[in-house]
């Protein structure tokens, strides 16, 4: 049985290797119960986070994480996704506050009840958050919210080397100016969104560098008090600062750093297949390993096309290539990359999957990261909540 929500994850978490029956979600789109005055919502799984947050617009309130444009709330508990806020508001585990889950067996049972506090026992919810629906159905979610800020700004930073704006990345989530989201995107990516952004996103002309996109969200005054924070943290770049000077700009610029990993997929030559992978690493390591990433990929004998881009206010970034499936040799060099990319993760303390799961993708990987008695640990619980196996066989261990 293979729960199936809007199909964007990104490690083959929802495919069949062994056939079987997909449950898809998408009809399950229902507010149950909206609670203002608590700050929660009772959703079903098939609803889309950014139809949920039209419908509850006018409360004030939000449901903060944002991942690919059309997740749905199951997919998201299920990956334990985040979105470019998740420096601010942690990722999607922080916002469940119970599930309603169907076990292999037919039991349907209650995670918890509704409180935003409580340490009533074993923390089941988690147990279900990121397991991919390897342990049983979500079928229903609440969710707390949060109040929607007064005003937002979006700051667009160029720098003269990849290294330099993970740098600048990393004295930013030092400083604890509290920055709603910071993204990262190389010259290569800023090239394409030139090219191939919407039409809104091309009405500019982007410096092809690598780029921090910094979303500001508060009060206006906060605004600008974290602004001018911002500029004393990055003077020493020596960099531009560029400000919307109208609210059409700056939906724009974030629109610009939402679009980048679409444009990337818009561009995929015919025959070529697309390999996104994520990986998180402690924050001071991070210029290290994204440049170390570029560096190496660009490197291959191969001509790998590959761009760098992601959420780094979390320690978080992902690598898009592009290879050729019917030649070997690329295909190969590849996978041999991605496994010297998550190896260098493991060694810096980090992890190989910072938002997209572990699917069918990064099976070994996990092995590597948590070793054979954390896994050994995991498949007893599976053992025991699906002793079958028939809850999305095939994923996560095997
Ligand atoms: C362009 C793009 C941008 C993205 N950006 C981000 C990002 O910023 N942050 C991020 O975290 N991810 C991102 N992703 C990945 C993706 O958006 C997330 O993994 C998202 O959570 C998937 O949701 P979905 O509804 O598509 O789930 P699916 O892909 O349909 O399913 C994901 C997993 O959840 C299981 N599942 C689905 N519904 C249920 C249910 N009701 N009960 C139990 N299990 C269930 C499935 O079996 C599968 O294992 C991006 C993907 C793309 C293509």
């Amino acid at each position: 049985m293979i729960p199936f929500g809007a199909g964007f994850s990104l490690e083959g978490n929802f495919s069949q290797p062994y056939s079987g029956i997909c449950i898809d979600f998408t009809l399950m789109d229902k507010i149950l119960a909206f609670h203002p005055d608590d700050m929660d919502v009772v959703v079903q799984p098939g609803i889309i986070w950014a139809d949920l947050n039209t419908q509850i617009e006018s409360s004030g309130l939000f449901a903060p994480m944002d991942p690919s444009v059309a997740a749905t709330v199951g997919g998201m508990v299920s990956t334990n996704c985040s979105g470019p806020y998740a420096f601010r508001y942690g990722t999607m585990k922080d916002w469940v506050l119970n599930l309603t889950v169907v076990l292999a067996d037919g039991r349907v049972i209650k995670t918890r009840r509704r409180p935003r506090k409580t340490s009533a026992g074993y923390n089941l919810t988690s147990l279900f958050v990121g397991a991919e629906g390897t342990l049983g159905i979500v079928t229903e979610v609440t969710l707390k919210l949060a109040p929607i800020p007064e005003d937002s700004s979006v700051a667009v930073v160029p720098f003269v080397s990849i290294a330099e704006a993970a740098n600048a990345a990393t004295a930013l989530i030092r400083s604890g100016i509290p920055i709603a989201a910071m993204g990262i995107t190389d010259e290569v990516q800023m090239k394409i969104l030139n090219l191939y952004g919407s039409a809104g996103v091309r009405k500019r002309r982007w410096e092809e560098k690598p780029t921090l996109f910094l979303r500001f969200a508060g009060t206006t005054q906060g605004i600008q008090s974290d602004i001018s924070k911002v500029k004393e943290v990055v003077r020493p770049f020596n960099v531009p600062f560029v400000l919307p000077k109208s609210k059409a700009e700056e939906k724009a610029f974030w629109a610009a750093s939402k679009e980048a990993l679409f444009s990337m997929v818009k561009i995929r030559p015919e025959g070529m297949e697309m390999w996104s992978t994520d990986v998180a690493v402690p924050i001071s390591r991070l210029a290290e390993i994204i440049e170390w990433s570029k560096r190496e990929c660009g490197n291959r004998k191969l001509k790998i096309f590959a761009t760098v881009l992601g959420q780094v206010g979390d320690g978080n970034f992902h690598l898009a290539m592009f290879y050729n499936p019917r030649n070997q040799k690329q295909k190969e060099a590849v996978e041999k990359f991605v496994k010297e990319m998550m190896d260098m993760a493991l060694e810096m303390g980090g992890t190989v999957s910072g938002q997209h799961g572990i699917g069918i993708g990064k099976k070994d990987y996990l092995r590597d990261e948590l070793g054979p008695e954390t896994i050994g640990l995991m498949r007893e619980l599976k053992r025991t909540v699906d002793p079958k196996w028939i809850m999305n066989p095939g994923k996560v261990f095997d």
